[in-house]
């Protein structure tokens, strides 16, 4: 103990740290360098605890997916028809995610779950259902049990700019026994309406005023021009984080497609449901067709409005042929998903720590945002694809056995499941052959094969409750994982880690043991209450 070095005054603790030329653990940069001749992923590294000087609820996860939409929540969930339909999209919409409804169903079915989604929220409604005073209660009962709702201005021509002759609601049909009444012994004619012009705050601000439930709006000659709903005004309040288009304050939505010939009449039909996103689904995006159909996209709908996330690719050299094709978002990922066995049967792919952070590297310098697809399995996952530079994630089995997942729940050994299947599975393959060329046999199989070789598998999860419960905690979640990073939002963390700031480390197969619970004979995992 001779020559132990002298005891350094407590107060100069930070000072000292200037005598070391680097930050303790090493940036993302060196990280993926030392994996130069090998893969990383999620479970091979973590992050160091930065400074906290902030509380949690104040960390923003405002991320863009594309060029032009930024969501205020990181969260996409999968096309795939054990996870996404209407209610996904509705619920990950609300909660401020995305849902991206599949396509292994005709186009027209895929068309009418978009419309679901677009149709549920609304500033003014642009072309409500209206019927004539000779139309009869059964038909306002009809249109309750089709679309959801039944408050229907009544028009004299039953038509959209018609004149406004009254309305009728849910109250003025309730007790009724006789269906065949006409509308015109039911509705009410004593009508607050609001004129063509007035803003959407004046028009909720009458409406609020009202105490009604519906809002007609009508131009000079008393003609009905569109409606407001005063739910609507309760879901904006109930969703803060709603992931909304900013003028008609619907819901936004994005759908797959593949990229044959018919998917392009696929697209224009969900054009006209409204769709807001497209996401080109192959798994293996690096190919003529897609840019093709990326270009096609660019130059059928000009205008911005709908945006085409590209993919799937693991490499720079694939992300800058969608990228010069005019891609707004990038969609990473091959093999990585839980019920996928690409790797194992094509023997092609790529760790996906490491494919996320070489393509978002490259795709920021377009200022592209790069979507981190597959096996995401929880909140620390999440925070680690972000970190290594994606803007967002898309989950499919996280989300899969939740009540707005598509499928019924079903028991097994005492346990509430739900199915969860690849698509490239023989089941998802084979399932719907209305859907045709397109749908998963597109994305997997080629017309010219004879057998189908599968790259998924079928399998169950378990029931995870509502995503309402659930996507709540994961942003919650996230919230104090980059918290604890001493990051207070999603931008600021990629600067930390394009600056070297944000820091790494990698870890060995005994940390990995070490950071999962260990030693115990036996525990309960129960992540949120
Ligand atoms: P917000 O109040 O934070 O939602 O701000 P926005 O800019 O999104 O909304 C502007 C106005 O539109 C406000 O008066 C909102 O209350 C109203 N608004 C937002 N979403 C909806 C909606 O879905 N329906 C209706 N009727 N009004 C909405
Ligand atoms: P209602 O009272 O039975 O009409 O139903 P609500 O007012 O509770 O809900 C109607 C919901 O459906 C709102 O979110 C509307 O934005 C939405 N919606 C979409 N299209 C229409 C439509 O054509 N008519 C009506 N009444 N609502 C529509
Ligand atoms: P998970 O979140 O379950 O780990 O992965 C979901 C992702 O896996 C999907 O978004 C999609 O990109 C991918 N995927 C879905 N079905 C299949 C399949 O059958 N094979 C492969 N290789 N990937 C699939």
């Amino acid at each position: 103990m001779a020559n132990c070095p002298p005891v350094l005054d407590f107060t100069t603790a930070k000072a000292e740290l200037s005598k070391y030329d680097r930050l303790d653990g090493v940036s993302a940069a060196e990280l993926m360098q030392t994996a130069q001749f090998g893969g990383l992923t999620y479970s091979d590294f973590l992050i160091l605890p930065g400074h906290i000087s902030f509380p949690a609820g104040q960390v923003q996860l405002d991320t863009p997916i594309t060029k032009r939409i930024t969501l205020k929540t990181p969260f996409m969930s999968s096309p795939m028809d054990t996870v996404t339909e209407s209610d996904m999209a509705i619920a990950m919409a609300l909660l401020g995610g995305i849902g991206v409804v599949h396509n292994n169903c005709t186009a027209e079915e895929q068309a009418e779950m978009v419309r679901k989604v677009k149709m549920f929220e609304n500033g003014f409604i642009p072309e409500p259902v209206v019927l004539t005073p000779q139309h009869r209660v059964a038909d306002v009962k009809d249109i309750k049990a089709e679309f959801g709702f039944c408050g229907i201005p009544i028009t004299d021509t039953g038509k959209l700019h018609g004149r406004l002759l009254g309305i009728v609601t849910a109250r003025d049909i309730q007790f009724l026994e006789d269906d065949s009444l006409p509308l015109e012994q039911v509705m009410t004619t004593d009508l607050v309406t609001a004129k063509a012009g007035v803003t959407l705050e004046e028009a909720n601000q009458i409406l609020r005023a009202s105490k009604k439930g519906k809002l007609p709006i009508v131009d000079a000659q008393g003609n009905l021009v569109s409606l407001l709903a005063r739910s609507d005004l309760l879901k904006n309040q109930s969703y803060p984080l709603a992931s909304k288009s900013v003028v008609s304050k619907q819901l936004l939505c994005a759908a797959a497609v593949g990229t044959r010939p018919d998917d392009k009449d696929r697209l224009a039909k969900l054009v006209q449901a409204g769709l807001d996103v497209v996401i080109l689904d192959s798994s293996q995006g690096d190919s003529v067709f897609q840019l093709e159909m990326i270009r096609f996209i660019k130059a059928t709908y000009p205008d911005d409005r709908l945006q085409v996330i590209a993919g799937n690719v693991v490499t720079r050299e694939q992300a800058a042929s969608l990228i010069e094709a005019g891609a707004d978002g990038v969609r990473v990922g091959m093999g990585s998903g839980s019920i996928c066995i690409t790797q194992e049967v094509m023997a092609v792919g790529r760790p996906q720590g490491t494919a996320v952070y070489q393509v978002a590297e490259f795709a920021a310098r377009f200022g592209v945002p790069v979507i981190a697809d597959g096996g995401i399995s929880n909140v620390g996952h999440i925070a680690k694809a972000l970190s290594l530079g994606a803007s967002a994630v898309m989950m499919g089995s996280l989300l899969a056995g939740t009540t707005e997942s598509p499928g019924a729940y079903f028991y097994h050994e005492g346990k509430r499941l739900k199915k969860y299947r690849g698509m490239g599975s023989i089941d998802a393959m084979e399932q719907n052959t209305k859907a045709g060329d397109s749908g998963s046999k597109a994305r997997y199989y080629s017309e010219s094969d004879t057998i189908k070789v599968a790259q998924g598998v079928t399998g169950a999860v378990l029931d995870k409750g509502s995503i309402r419960k659930f996507l709540p905690y994961l942003h919650l979640g996230l919230q104090h994982s980059l918290q604890d990073m001493g990051v207070l939002s999603v931008q600021k963390l990629h600067e930390g880690v394009n600056q070297g700031s944000v820091r790494f480390e990698k870890r060995s197969p005994a940390a990995q043991l070490e950071g999962g619970v260990h030693s115990l004979f036996q525990y309960e995992k129960r992540l949120f209450a």
